[in-house]
This record gives structure tokens, C-alpha cells and sequence, in this order.
């Protein structure tokens, strides 16, 4: 079926003339501060199946850190290695380190990494079905029970104000874009101070999509959270991105400022779905494209 859908028109999301964290060009201004360290990592699922080859990247604090790249190229797997889900899958570090806050956090639980202050958002939006949505935020503050949690919830609401209207409805009966709003919202109640956000865009409605990303940048303004992003859309990522990195096959293929990663050539060409001369190109050309170019 013919898709006539096209997106309304809308201001830039990352202010080209400058603005408060940005430069003149648009380049983010951020102090040069380290938060997490990724140094040289391979991973193993099941002993035998090797995804990750020696990826190392750094997130500096403050920023928004996209990771683009093809359905598995392993940034899902990226992420589980820095929040410790490796292990329910059979999966683990074989050789490197991860840092954060310079210390080794390659070894360590789930637990222990949540209560660091690193939150995963998992790709595929999981409620718990048969809570409701305000039920469901309030599992985000798991790591610290019977804590105040009411001007946390107020936040959150201010966030997502879609789902004021749904809190006392079950999560199950939710719409993509509210439970996405959700499992967001539930990270926030955790207090991350770094946020690892998987795909959040995934099979969302192009307004969505925008009002989405609209909020995962002003979380990052106004509460100073540090975010990794990993996304398929890079168009999206990449707008509201400081810095980003390129993978493929399990290994980084390149990285530089998110303002200068949108005017690669390769780049337009394979996550941004345009040619040189601006042209779309179909992503069946960029496929095949791909296929007989390679970085590696
Ligand atoms: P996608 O966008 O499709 O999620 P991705 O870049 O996030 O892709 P990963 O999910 O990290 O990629 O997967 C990378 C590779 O690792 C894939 O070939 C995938 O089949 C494999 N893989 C992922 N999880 C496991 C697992 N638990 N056991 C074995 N192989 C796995």
C-alpha cells in the first residue's frame, strides 16, 4: 500500500546558530570529563558466538552519545556489557574493561550497576502488563524503597504528559508511544545518571518519533543526565547527538562530533539514506551498496 504520509515541517532539534551547551557552529561545548570508559571489549554469548571485537568508546558526562550502525552490528550487545545483562544471556566480557567513574564495572551484577546509577531502557517497550502505569513507574524506584517518591513521579508527568491521563489504567492497554513514555518515564524514577537508551524510536509514527527525541534532549539539558543512545534512525540521533560512533560487525568503525558525522559522506549515504547530491537513495541501493563498501 501507498504510504502518503509526510512528516509536518519543524524547526531544527539542535540549535545551528548556537544556544545554552552548543557553539557557534552548532558543536556541543562540554567539559572534558569522562563518565564511562569502554576499553578494548570483546564479548562471548555462549562461549562460541563472538559479537564484540575490541569496541572502545567514551562518554563524557553531560553529553548525548549515539551508537549507529545495522541491525546486528552489536550495540545492543554494547549496551548489556556496560549494564551487566550479559550474563542472563550467556553472554560475557572476554577481554578489556569498562570504567565508570574510573572504576572496573566489567565484573560487577545488574544490581550493582543500577544502583550506580546506570539505567538501561530495553529495546521493546516491556511493561509489567497487569499494573498500572503509575504502578509501573514506581518499580523504577526499586534501588531506593520506601524513599520519598512524589516529586519524582511529578517530573515524570511533566515529561511524558501523555500518560497523566493513563496512570491509574493497566500499562497493558497502552499504545506504542505512551508505553515507550512509560519504560522512559520508569528509568527516570531511578535517578540515572546515565541513561542507556535502546532503539527507542523502533516502529513509532514519525511525530512520535520527534516528540520522543524532543524529550530524551531536554531530559539531558535540564537534569544534566548523561545519554547513550543506540538507534537505527540516525537522522533523529544524530540531531540531538554531541558525539557519536559508527559500528559494524562488532567493531567501531568510526566516531566524531555528532554535527560532523551528519555531513559524512558515507554516512549520508548509509544510515542517513541520502547520496551526495542530496538525492534519497532506496535503502535496497544502500544495502547493496553497503555490501561492496566496507570500513573494515
Ligand atoms: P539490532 O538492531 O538488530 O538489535 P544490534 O546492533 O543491537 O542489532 P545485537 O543485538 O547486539 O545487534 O546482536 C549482534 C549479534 O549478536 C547478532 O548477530 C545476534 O544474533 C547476536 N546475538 C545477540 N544476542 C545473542 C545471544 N544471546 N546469543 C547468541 N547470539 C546473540
Amino acid at each position: 500500500m501507498k504510504n502518503d504520509y509526510t512528516e509536518p515541517p519543524h524547526p531544527p532539534l539542535s540549535p545551528e546558530g548556537g544556544g545554552e551547551g552548543w557553539g557557534e557552529g552548532g558543536e556541543a561545548v562540554m567539559e572534558d570529563n569522562i563518565l564511562l570508559q569502554v576499553n578494548n571489549i570483546s564479548v562471548v554469548y555462549s562461549d562460541v558466538i563472538q559479537v564484540l571485537k575490541g569496541v572502545s568508546l567514551v562518554i563524557r558526562r553531560g553529553q548525548i552519545v549515539s551508537l549507529l550502525g545495522s541491525n546486528g552490528a552489536g550495540k545492543t550487545t554494547t549496551l548489556k556489557a556496560i549494564s551487566g545483562l550479559l550474563k542472563p544471556e550467556n553472554g560475557k566480557v572476554t577481554e578489556g574493561s569498562i570504567e565508570y567513574e574510573s572504576k572496573g564495572i566489567h565484573n560487577s551484577s545488574p544490581e550493582t550497576i543500577t544502583r550506580l546509577g546506570i539505567i538501561q531502557v530495553l529495546e521493546g517497550r516491556q511493561p509489567f502488563k497487569y499494573m498500572t502505569v503509575e504502578e509501573n513507574l514506581r518499580v523504577g524506584t526499586a534501588t531506593r524503597w520506601g524513599k520519598p517518591y512524589k516529586k519524582d513521579l511529578e517530573l515524570v508527568y511533566q515529561y511524558f504528559q501523555p500518560l497523566v491521563a493513563r496512570k491509574n489504567r493497566l500499562a497493558g492497554y497502552c499504545s506504542g508511544g505512551e508505553l515507550q513514555m512509560l519504560v522512559m518515564g520508569r528509568a527516570l524514577m531511578a535517578h540515572p545518571q546515565l541513561l542507556l537508551l535502546d532503539e527507542p524510536s523502533l516502529g513509532l509514527a514519525p511525530f512520535l518519533v520527534r516528540e520522543i527525541f524532543e524529550i530524551v534532549k531536554r531530559i539531558n539539558e535540564e537534569q544534566r543526565t548523561t545519554i547513550m543512545l543506540v538507534e537505527q534512525n540516525a537522522n533523529m540521533a544524530l540531531l540531538i547527538a554531541h558525539y557519536g560512533y559508527v559500528m559494524e560487525n562488532g567493531k567501531i568503525v568510526m566516531e566524531e562530533a555528532a554535527v560532523n558525522l551528519r555531513e559524512n559522506p558515507d554516512v549520508k549515504e548509509f544510515y542517513l539514506g541520502t547520496a551526495s547530491s542530496g538525492a534519497l537513495k532506496s535503502y535496497k541501493d544502500v544495502k547493496s551498496y553497503k555490501r561492496r563498501k566496507r570500513w573494515l
